[in-house]
């Protein structure tokens, strides 16, 4: 039976759920996405049609983010990524929370060049003039319901503390969605945090119809401080232990790409909330309007079904 889970996982408290540890995954993702050019995806021909992946790469760097595709060390982001390369973008909100929201009303980060850039998602909302024919527009105050309005499961796969559940304020983001999902060793002080998140995807997945259309949200934890865990013996974090948290990261990422690829073909996209500062102009986390907090890394493309 492939569905180990079941309903029974929606919305338990922290703690409850056990998991084998997952195995690195080293081999190339053998899925070549459709889509490589920015700015040419047409939401609002693919919803009804196609799945809906939002990855957040929670505060990751642009710079380093480029700097992990240039070496090397992020190659299956590299099959995936249009281009083969990161898009620079400008994040909406500075920490978790801010970025998010905007996210969810949707107000993905916007590209850097100048102009009025056409949204793949919005609300309802006169005098917009980012809403395009190419936007999805939703009758709701948020994309989650508006994708669940529209026939959408909607599924929330956390995360750093804004999407664990423990606290009043760490409800309102998952509450947005018919199911979320959160355990400890799914936050920011595991080492196998990326692991876990991606098997329960992939099992929350394998439970739904394939005839389902599916809006998976997952708030990927590990390259949050501290992310030096990832890189011992370090024991601060710097640039280069958030690279190595990435290069985790990209290792556990062919599993989740072969879960959604299996079911039906799916627009994804692909972001960080926000960076990070580690000393720069005397500044140090986030919170902060500093280019290397503002400046994200960001993808959009369409993963085609291959059965
Ligand atoms: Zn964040």
């Amino acid at each position: 039976m492939l569905c180990l889970l079941g309903n029974s996982l929606e919305n338990r408290p922290a703690g409850l759920y056990k998991f084998q540890r997952l195995e690195a995954r080293n081999s190339p993702i053998d899925i070549t996405p459709i889509s490589r050019a920015a700015n040419m995806i047409n939401a609002r021909e693919l919803i009804g049609t196609h799945d809906v992946l939002l990855l957040t790469l929670d505060t990751l760097r642009y710079d380093v983010a480029r700097n992990a595709l240039t070496h090397g060390r992020t190659p299956n982001l590299q099959r995936l990524l249009p281009g083969q390369a990161w898009e620079q973008r400008h994040t909406p909100g500075n920490f978790t929370f801010a970025a998010h929201q905007a996210f969810f009303a949707g107000f993905l980060p916007t590209p850097v060049a100048p102009g009025k850039h056409p949204r793949l998602f919005a609300a309802t909302f006169f005098g917009s003039e980012t809403t395009s024919e190419r936007t999805f527009v939703f009758e709701a105050s948020n994309l989650v319901t508006g994708l669940e309005q529209v026939g959408y499961h909607t599924i929330c796969i956390g995360g750093v503390g804004f999407f664990n559940r423990l606290t009043p304020l760490g409800c309102v983001l998952p509450d947005l969605f018919q199911e979320s999902h959160w355990e400890e060793s799914m936050g920011v002080t595991s080492a196998d945090s990326t692991a876990r998140q991606v098997q329960l995807a992939s099992k929350r997945l394998s439970c739904l119809s394939r005839s389902q259309r599916v809006f998976l949200f997952v708030n990927i934890s590990a390259i949050h401080q501290p992310n030096c865990i990832f890189a011992p013996p370090a024991a601060e974090d710097t640039p280069a232990t958030q690279a190595a948290a990435l290069a985790y990261v990209d290792q556990q990422l062919p599993n989740l790409f072969d879960s959604l690829a299996c079911r039906a073909p799916t627009l994804c996209i692909l972001t960080s909330d926000h960076g990070t500062t580690y000393g720069e102009d005397g500044y140090w986390g986030h919170r902060v309007s500093h280019e290397t907090v503002w400046n994200v890394p960001y993808a959009e493309f369409v993963l085609p079904c291959r059965v």
